[in-house]
């Protein structure tokens, strides 16, 4: 016994790392592998002066990218760009918990609520303004488009995302770990860095880990240096497609500036959503990069006044009702939100096109079908492709039994990284939970090459291979002949109703009905009220 002990003081020695102190805690002797964070945390305290800054403004040229919007997905490894955020300023302020986040970008393009990383999640109208701006002070977030535009409520899943943020930096980590419910632990490790990056390493520095709990929550780890700089702070957040997703913001060394009063703060942003999977070892997932910059303005403890929460946010009330519309005999529009679903009811089940938004959405859905045709299963799920907010669902239709209806080339993403055996622990879903047997055999897909029907001797529902997009690779629709119904996702999108003049996603859809010869009397879009194929015509002739 003795003896041992004696092997673990010698090793003490050798790793005396800057500010690793000794392998004592208050509690006793640690377990191997671990260290005391205590002297751990006072190093880099001291090494970037986080006593000394209680809020910070940091202003330059930033990047995003699309979380979940890939137009491929293995092939891929990136999400997709998006447009730059020009003069982009951030405010933190850990004593109030507040982050505000201004900056320009196109619009046009995005749903305004599209901050960066996130995807479409709640369908807010197209950016309309230059400007834009996004805050969040303790649970409640909203976002403005324009100078004067009126506040739109985040959705409470978005708001802790971002309050999460306001502490996944080297100064927010360093302040969350001091607060009550940290409970910081520490382990140490040889750095082999990012292959991709740094290229083969031979001789990897030693590392120190520190991980606390934040937001009482998420597990956040940080990665310190041998200069007591944190180089990467890493954690997962609850996702509907992938669970607990990697969620990572990075630091060089040399981007640490002097900012006065002995505070450093690093210039340069880098950040993941999902695996940084450059050598595509752990899954298929299309992409990593997020969001990064050049924000070198730094202003320490500029402390703004706080930032009163308008009364439409404080009140704000987000709905999940589904709102049914009969659109031919068993043929049901599910309304109600960002994204429809539509019920077909054959002889002996019901099929369902798309499965978007998340497992709450999904649910609410599937409780009205089986409310609207209550003596048949939902036997198919159509899934239209697999950008994010179009496969929320899609897991929790696999919970209720029904065979997966998709392009092939989604399904290599669908087995390893959505619908899998993996653990989701910070937001487990059904499947999570209930695994079913079927989930490890893969026989509950069709995987659709150019066409294929759903029958019953009476209805026909073709699902047809919609040839190369910009948009998505993957990507099907349905046509119900005898209704003359077709049911298309983001080619034509209606929620802003028609647009003015046609793009290449319109001319895509009339190519398509024209190659198929199909005979169109209605557009039901996934996004949007349905619409005449003859009003269409008219914007795309
Ligand atoms: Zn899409
Ligand atoms: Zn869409």
């Amino acid at each position: 016994m003795t003896g041992r002990m004696g092997i673990v003081s010698v090793s003490v020695v050798l790793w005396a790392l800057p500010g690793a102190g000794a392998r004592q805690s208050d509690t006793g002797a640690l377990p191997p592998g671990y260290l005391d964070p205590e002297p751990i945390l006072e190093a880099a305290e001291a090494a970037i002066g986080a006593d000394n800054l209680q809020c910070v403004t940091i202003s330059g040229t930033a990047t995003a990218n699309i979380v979940g919007q890939q137009r491929l997905h293995a092939w891929d490894v990136d999400w997709p760009d998006a447009a730059p955020l020009m003069n982009y300023t951030r405010t933190m302020n850990w004593e109030t918990g507040t982050m505000t986040e201004e900056f320009d970008r196109e619009p046009g393009r995005n749903p305004a609520s599209w901050k960066w990383g996130l995807g479409w999640l709640d369908g807010t109208p197209t950016q309309r303004n230059v400007r834009q701006r996004f805050v969040v002070t303790g649970d409640a977030a909203w976002h403005v488009d324009g100078a004067d535009g009126d506040p739109v409520a985040a959705r409470p899943e978005d708001a802790e995302l971002w309050q999460l943020d306001l502490w996944l930096n080297p100064h927010g980590f360093l302040k969350a770990a001091r607060l009550p419910g940290a409970d910081p632990k520490a382990a140490w490790r040889w750095e082999l860095g990012e292959m991709g990056r740094d290229g083969p390493t031979s001789d990897p520095p030693m590392v120190r880990i520190v991980s606390i709990t934040v937001l009482g929550k998420y597990r956040v780890d940080a990665t310190i240096n041998d200069e007591n700089l944190l180089q990467r702070i890493h954690t997962w957040v609850p996702d509907p497609v992938l669970g607990d997703m990697n969620y990572e913001h990075e630091f060089t060394n040399e981007s640490y500036v002097d900012v006065g009063g002995g505070v450093r703060f690093p210039t340069g942003w880098h950040h993941h959503a999902g695996w940084d999977d450059n050598y595509q070892a752990q899954s298929i997932t299309a992409g990593h990069n997020a969001f990064g910059g050049e924000l070198a303005d730094i202003r320490a403890n500029a402390c703004p006044d706080s930032v009163p929460v308008p009364p439409s946010v404080q009140g704000a009330t987000f709905s999940a009702g589904v709102e049914t519309t009969e659109l031919a005999d068993g043929v049901y529009l599910l309304g109600g939100a960002s994204h429809n679903s539509v019920a077909v009811r054959f002889e002996d089940f019901v099929a369902v096109v798309e499965a978007p938004i998340d497992e709450a959405r999904s649910l609410a859905v599937i409780e009205e079908v089986v409310r609207l045709v209550p003596d048949r299963p939902i036997r198919f799920l159509v899934n239209t492709h697999q950008h994010h907010d179009h496969i929320g669902g899609l897991r929790t239709y696999m919970h209720i039994g029904a065979t997966i209806v998709t392009h092939w080339r989604n399904f290599d993403f669908y087995t390893r990284d959505v619908m899998n055996y993996d653990q989701r622990t910070l937001e487990p879903d059904m499947l999570s939970l209930w695994p079913p047997t079927e989930l490890a055999e893969g026989y509950q897909y069709e995987r659709v090459t150019e066409n294929y029907v759903l029958s019953d001797g009476d209805r026909n529902m073709h699902v047809s291979y919609v040839h190369p997009l910009q948009h998505v690779e993957g990507m099907l629709m349905a046509y119900l002949p005898r209704e003359r119904i077709v049911i298309q996702a983001d080619l034509l999108d209606t929620h802003e109703g028609l647009p003015d003049t046609a793009g290449a996603a319109h001319r895509a859809l009339v190519t398509q009905v024209e190659r198929l010869g199909l005979d169109v009397d209605t557009i039901v879009p996934i996004h949007g009220e349905p619409v005449s194929w003859d009003e269409f015509l008219r914007i795309v002739e």
